[in-house]
């Protein structure tokens, strides 16, 4: 997926805003580009995992409708632990959405990365930035 370096600071700026606990939200764009991010408000309200709010979600999907976008992928951010999906991201995972994660663990130096999970099995996704 490619995307730009200020939706990169958008999803770290989410997940600085939203500590002490975990954010999630959408990437919209087309083809392989992405080209808005999407808050949804964390259900669970949580440092350790995320779950995101069903009616906030369905506004996000309706706005990237009317945008004319697709959902590419689903972020959320890790406050402790590297950029690597969890055993958790692994069991509730969206098989046919890229996994983003924006780590906060230097928060000095937040790491994004991206991921594919299907069937329980981790690939790392590439993310071309600019
Ligand atoms: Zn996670």
């Amino acid at each position: 997926m490619r995307i730009s370096q200020q939706l990169i600071d958008e999803i770290v700026a989410h997940a600085r805003e939203d500590l002490p606990n975990e954010c999630c939200g959408f990437i919209s764009g087309k083809g392989d580009e992405a080209l808005a991010i999407h808050r949804i408000v964390n259900g669970e309200a949580s440092p350790y995992r995320y779950m995101m709010d069903k009616e906030d979600q369905m506004r996000a999907e309706e706005k990237i409708d009317a945008a004319g976008h697709d959902v590419l992928a689903a972020y959320h951010s890790h406050t402790k632990s590297p950029a690597y999906p969890s055993q958790t991201d692994v069991n509730l995972s969206m098989p046919h959405l890229m996994c983003v994660i924006a780590s906060l663990q230097d928060l000095t130096i937040p790491e994004v990365r991206a991921f594919w999970i299907k069937e329980k099995k981790i690939t790392e996704a590439e993310l071309v930035v600019g």
